[in-house]
């Protein structure tokens, strides 16, 4: 080897520094601490290349150092704009040699929901970390077989929830949390935007994952889950399409509704077919809602004594990838790890048969 070390041995005799410092050195400099984790990209369509990419110019604890693509006509595109080095370029064949990439330290799955799993596990059998788009994968099983991968590799699993991450969301689920007005009594929310998918855009594809419910609905579920604090005991839906030339494979719009333990229920919406943003709930002792709930910016929301919750300026994908990057430099639990995405795909399924069998209720 060269007179240079490797990341790896770097990070371990910092780790040796922290040792000492914390014995007799308390104002030594850190250095793994300002050390920012190498992503690579897998998967360089619209979430990539317009949000995911950008937004890791302004991180801080982790920096775009490499792409698993099979579109070889991005590859100079996407090394020049980035500076990424042809030893950081993979295809969906090669991206297992990404073990031997000291570099890279996290894999950022942005693939169509169908081979999240599977490429998923190819990075943690790389030992790399896992960051995984929502849907977490098309089924629980899996959901389990991906957290099972990054459990026998040892890293983490994250799920690209970054509503969660959002700071009026937070101000909402705190609400919940402290019952600053009062117990939970209703929820309503809904996602959803007016598509025109081409028919085979995997969007609109169901072997692919396609449809409202995968694409937007698990943004009203997540949303139920964490702004109550509790998880749904029973589901029913009904989906169905109106542009059957579209999604003739596929729902357009689900509706659903989901019931607490307490009695409480949700009414969820989401839709290719028509816009909608909203995240409402009532209270014993008055309201709170955000409007829009789920967008990249612009997050709002207004309280019934009078409490406007104002936009965050900042950018929403940086400030998750770099709270997802420090709860993997401080050996933290992420904040919406893998059980997290399995729990909104069980109920994703169990509102496809739900609706299979004419919106009867189903246990969860
Ligand atoms: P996209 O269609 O723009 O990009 C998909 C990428 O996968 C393309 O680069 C495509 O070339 C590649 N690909 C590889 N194999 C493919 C195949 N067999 N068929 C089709 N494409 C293939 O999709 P996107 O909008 O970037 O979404 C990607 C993932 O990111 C999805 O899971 C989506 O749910 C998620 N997403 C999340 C958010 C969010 O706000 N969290 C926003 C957008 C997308």
């Amino acid at each position: 080897m060269s007179n240079t070390i490797s990341r790896k041995d770097f990070l371990v005799r910092a780790g040796s520094a922290l040792a000492v410092s914390a014995i007799g050195f308390p104002s030594i400099i850190l250095p793994q601490n300002n050390e920012k984790l190498g992503v690579a990209l897998v998967g360089l369509g619209y979430y990539s290349t317009n949000i995911l990419a950008p937004g890791l110019q302004q991180t801080e604890h982790c920096e775009l150092r490499g792409i698993v693509t099979g579109s070889p006509e991005k590859i100079p595109v996407w090394q020049e704009k980035y500076g990424i080095p042809d030893a950081s370029v993979y295809n969906y064949e090669t991206m297992h040699e990404i073990a031997n990439n000291d570099d890279i330290d996290v894999v950022y799955i942005v693939l169509p929901n169908n081979m999240h799993a599977e490429y998923s596990i190819i990075g943690a059998n790389a030992g790399k970390h896992v960051w995984c788009e929502k849907p977490m994968a098309m089924n629980v099983e899996e959901c389990r077989a991906m957290i099972d991968a990054t459990e026998k590799n040892g890293v983490q699993l994250t799920i690209g929830y970054r509503m969660q991450h959002e700071p009026n969301t937070q101000t909402i689920i705190k609400y919940g949390e402290e019952e600053t007005y009062g117990r939970i009594t209703a929820i309503r929310s809904g996602g959803g935007f007016r598509a025109n998918h081409e028919p085979d855009n995997w969007r609109a594809v169901k072997e692919m994952g396609g449809g409202a419910l995968y694409d937007m609905g698990v943004y009203p579920i997540n949303a139920a889950r964490y702004s109550s604090g509790m998880e749904p005991v029973a589901v029913r839906a009904k989906q169905w399409s109106v542009r059957e030339d579209i999604y003739s494979d596929c729902d357009e719009y689900t509706d659903f509704d989901l019931e607490f333990p307490n009695g409480l229920t949700m009414e969820g919406k989401c839709s290719f077919g028509n816009g909608m943003n909203y995240l409402d709930i009532d209270c014993s002792d008055g309201w709170y809602r955000l409007r829009p709930f789920l967008s990249y910016s612009g997050v709002r929301g207004a309280t019934s004594d009078g409490t406007i919750l104002a936009p965050d300026p900042g950018h929403q994908q940086a400030r998750q990838m770099d709270n997802d990057a420090l709860a993997i430099k401080n050996g933290t639990n992420p904040t919406a790890p893998g059980e997290e995405g399995l729990r909104d795909v069980r109920i994703v399924q169990a509102i496809m048969d739900s609706s299979r069998l004419d919106g009867q209720w189903m246990q969860l």
